[in-house]
């Protein structure tokens, strides 16, 4: 729609006013500093930071119900920096100029409920949020967007030139950072650090397509993040995980879809996200909150973080009850098919423990949860979700056991609706539903195939037919027609096919 036909109370909001004036905060000594350096960690003490707006409050002067409708309203604007996740412009880069903004297709992803079945069979109503419909497949693409059009901002401003962006990864992080860096080039060129053998092959052929440097580290992800971490801290190298806050801004806007899809009404509804590093449950958190204190939303929902019995160091964290006997210690992490979140060591656990605390008082009670789950249970409910119509990565499938989890516990009932994060899409990770259905799992995943879950293909080479068609090598007249007839006969004896 043209900017003159939107109604005159919306007008004059649709562009954004880069009116925010935001500063990095340390999350360990409080101090802050300017955002025209790009900053990972404290200068001062080298814990994480988080991003805050000096100017957040004016943002409260616009009543919750013109918010609901300027967001309604950007859904229909023609101008492609805004059609994404910067819909949410104040929310997430509010100074960030249109120009500067990259718009790669990410945001707006789907929200499927579950059929009949599937609520019958759980007992609850849910949602997936297939974050896996990004453009490079995951919901990393959120943060990229926002991260990498700050980059941007900066390279024009001349601050910045000649910029390599480099993250550590567990696949998925990788394959975002190298495609908005490609969209960046020649100002931006990117390199990525993976855990060798521990990215699928879908994984690995992303940001090899994107032209990325591609670096294959031996161990697993934690081994990789220590060594990009030693280079951020001695070159000049623009590091892209999600230890930059830039990456939490673009991620919150995953919160702010689920607000709008609701109508903003959150009252009764669960947000079930799989931990790895921690940074989408801190983006989920953040985004809940600012929407809270602006007025957008009257509730907070629940929050429900969910990890494998083998990456599970934030579930140990909150397994002490009393909160100032708790303490953080790293695990080492065992194979788990939801690969991209088998991190010991979470990178942002300080904004975890910071944005939990928060969360639960402003909301005046418990209403962030972390519950844990077998890999068994994370292959048979990916599996059975993408039976009934979804197309849930194994992360999806570790947010249907979290739910069902919860539920046992009491954290959830009838009475909720939970939305579910597929925060890949089920491609990426077919090799663990090829080991499934061929029974190929190695031990230490602890997964022993369901038949009733199991499907291979049916090769049709019946007997009693000396020939075959052959890719350049046709049949023709009888021996086609033999062909055709015996394959019918065969498929419909399979199918229990009745005669018309
Ligand atoms: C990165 C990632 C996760 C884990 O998210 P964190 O922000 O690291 O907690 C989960 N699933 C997929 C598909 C991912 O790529
Ligand atoms: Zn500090």
């Amino acid at each position: 729609m043209r900017l003159e036909n939107f109604p005159d109370h919306i007008r004059p909001y649709i562009l954004p006013k880069l009116e925010g004036d935001l500063f990095y905060r340390c999350l360990g000594c409080g101090r802050e500093y300017s955002i025209e350096k790009l900053l990972y960690i404290c200068p001062d003490c080298g814990q994480v930071l988080l991003i805050y707006d000096r100017n957040f409050d004016s943002l409260k002067k616009m009543s919750g119900e013109t918010w609901h409708e300027l967001f309604d309203y950007r859904k229909m604007v023609d101008i492609p920096a805004l059609k994404g996740i910067f819909r949410f412009h104040e929310f997430i880069g509010p100074m960030l100029p249109l120009e500067a903004i990259l718009y790669l297709g990410e945001g707006n992803t789907p929200m499927i409920v579950a059929n009949e079945r599937m609520q019958e069979l759980t007992g609850l109503t849910f949602f997936f949020k297939n974050d896996g419909q990004n453009p490079s497949g995951s919901f990393k693409d959120r943060g990229m967007a926002s991260a990498l059009s700050y980059i941007h901002f900066l390279i024009e401003k001349g601050y910045l030139s000649e910029v390599l962006a480099i993250c550590a990864s567990t696949g998925d992080t990788s394959a975002a950072a190298a495609l908005y860096a490609a969209y960046l080039q020649p100002k931006v060129k990117s390199a990525v650090l993976l855990p060798h053998k521990k990215v699928t092959s879908q994984q690995l052929s992303q940001p090899l397509g994107s032209g990325a440097r591609v670096f294959e580290i031996p161990g697993v992800f934690d081994d990789c993040m220590k060594v990009v971490e030693a280079l951020s801290e001695r070159y000049n190298v623009a590091l892209l995980n999600s230890k930059n806050a830039w990456r939490i801004l673009g991620q919150e806007s995953y919160a702010y879809e689920i607000a709008q899809d609701f109508q903003y009404q959150l009252a009764d509804k669960a947000v079930v996200v799989p931990i790895g590093n921690a940074g989408n449950i801190s983006a989920v958190m953040n985004g809940f909150l600012k929407f809270y204190e602006v007025g957008i939303i009257p509730d907070l929902p629940k929050i429900i973080g969910v990890q494998s019995e083998h990456a599970n160091p934030v579930y140990r964290y909150y397994l002490e009850s009393d909160h100032t006997k708790r303490k953080f210690t790293p695990i080492a992490v065992r194979p788990s098919v939801a690969q991209a979140a088998m991190i010991g060591n979470p990178v942002s656990m300080p904004r975890v423990i910071h944005l939990e605390k928060q969360y639960n008082q402003t909301a005046g009670r418990q209403r962030v949860f972390v519950v844990q789950v077998t890999e068994q249970h994370i292959m048979d409910w990916q599996l059975l979700a993408n039976r009934n119509g979804h197309i849930s990565c194994p992360h999806g499938g570790e947010c249907l056991a979290g739910l069902m989890r919860a539920k046992q516990e009491g954290i959830i009932s009838r009475k909720d609706q939970a939305v579910l994060d597929s925060t890949a899409h089920a491609l990426k990770f077919a090799g663990f539903q090829d080991m499934y259905f061929h029974r190929q799992f190695p031990r230490e995943y602890e997964i022993h195939p369901d038949t009733a879950l199991m499907n291979t293909p049916v090769l049709l080479r019946p007997e009693g037919l000396d020939k075959y068609p052959e890719p350049g090598k046709p049949l023709y007249g009888e021996d086609f027609n033999r062909f055709v007839e015996r394959m019918v006969t065969e498929i419909a004896r399979d199918l229990k096919l009745q005669k018309t």
